[in-house]
């Protein structure tokens, strides 16, 4: 008879010592680590084959977001963890096997490299998580790990709201200083940069910052819509009809469909904010009109997944719209999660005869007693 750790309750918890409460607890944290490498895994896979476009997405990250339920960040890190870990033997191993926390691992394979990874494993084992995240902001990839005492005193958090312009801006700029350097450079480090050519005389006039914008929107695109009149268009104010048999919107109306899907991807889930395309909710070949009810802001991959017949939307824009996959079920609705019946044999939980429950055959879940 096996016992299944996850249905254990808290009044069964409570009657166990520490040592069994300390053992399920490290090997529920070694799980967890698992577990997420095992997703990442999974989202890296769902990436390379494609999978994403047949379940009616823009990317794997997407497919998180819209059916997994994720938040972005955490599906992107997962992705980036599960990626810099081909090429991690050591890490990957302890990983598997549970041995690294998972904040301390999703740290260090940002800098670890084949040759440095054992050094880093090894800090891992000594060092709080807050040193760690110190210790890694503080190293290039590849880089021995510095193993000296971490940086004293607190962290200072810069916040900013910038205007839509002024992001196309520091983000165009931001990935040119990465060209530049031939590698990834956060934010925090390039404003750093700026800042000390500034003071090393590097001046930029306003003409110059005002050529910088207008460069910078021309690349992105979509953002013309910044130069547009400045009439008042507030998200919930309804699109004006110029002509509903036209085959594509005036750029007036472009503009204020744009505001409406607030210069994103509409379809749940998608953050795409960049290459979005207006679309015929019912395909203007089929009759439909290019009235703002049936128009709606995709990004290019949706648009094509929709031409495709992997993703169909339905219904009026922009509040009562239905995005189907090829199933014909709501990619909201896809999100049931489950948990496998195998969890218990990696976790190796046996138990203590008095702890012990009946729960129907090895590792399944019985109804509830
Ligand atoms: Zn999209």
């Amino acid at each position: 008879m096996e016992i299944d750790p996850l249905s254990l309750t808290l009044e069964e918890m409570l009657r166990m010592d520490s040592h069994a409460l300390h053992q399920l607890a490290r090997k529920s944290a070694g799980s967890v680590t698992r577990y997420r490498a095992l997703l990442g895994r999974l989202l890296l896979a769902i990436t390379r084959t494609g999978a994403f476009l047949e379940l009616g997405c823009s990317s794997a990250v997407h497919y998180g977001v819209a059916q997994l339920g994720l938040p972005s960040k955490e599906a992107r890190r997962l992705l980036q963890v599960a990626r810099q870990l081909e090429d991690l033997p050591y890490l990957r191993y302890l990983c598997d096997h549970g041995r690294i926390e998972w904040s301390k691992l999703r740290e260090v394979v940002r800098v670890a490299t084949a040759d440095t990874e054992q050094d880093w494993a090894d800090l891992c084992a000594r060092r709080t998580y807050a040193e760690i995240e110190d210790l890694v902001s503080r190293s290039q990839r590849g880089e021995i790990p510095p193993d000296r005492p971490v940086r004293p005193g607190p962290r200072s958090e810069l916040r900013c709201r910038f205007e839509p312009d002024q992001m196309a801006v520091l983000e165009r700029g931001l990935q040119l200083m990465c060209q530049q350097l031939g590698r990834a450079l956060p934010m925090a480090e390039a404003i750093e940069l700026l800042f000390a050519e500034k003071l090393a005389e590097h001046s930029v006039d306003e003409e110059k910052l005002e050529r910088v914008r207008e460069e910078a929107i021309r690349d992105l695109g979509w953002l013309d819509v910044i130069n547009a009149e400045a009439e008042a268009c507030p998200a919930n104010q309804q699109v004006e009809i110029v002509n509903p048999k036209s085959r594509v919107p005036t750029p007036l109306q472009r503009r204020k469909l744009l505001r409406r899907d607030r210069y994103c991807c509409a379809v749940p889930g998608c953050e795409n904010s960049i290459w979005l395309d207006t679309h015929h909710v019912t395909f203007y070949a089929h009759g439909g009109l290019t009235v703002p009810e049936n128009l709606i802001t995709l990004c290019t991959r949706c648009h094509s997944n929709v031409h495709q017949g992997r993703l169909h939307i339905q219904g009026s824009a922009p509040h009562g719209l239905r995005f189907l996959n090829d199933r014909g079920r709501d990619v909201r609705e896809e999100r049931q999660l489950d948990v496998p019946y195998w969890l218990d044999i990696w976790c190796g939980w046996q138990g203590e005869e008095q702890d012990r429950r009946y729960r129907g055959p090895a590792g399944t879940l019985a109804a509830a007693s």
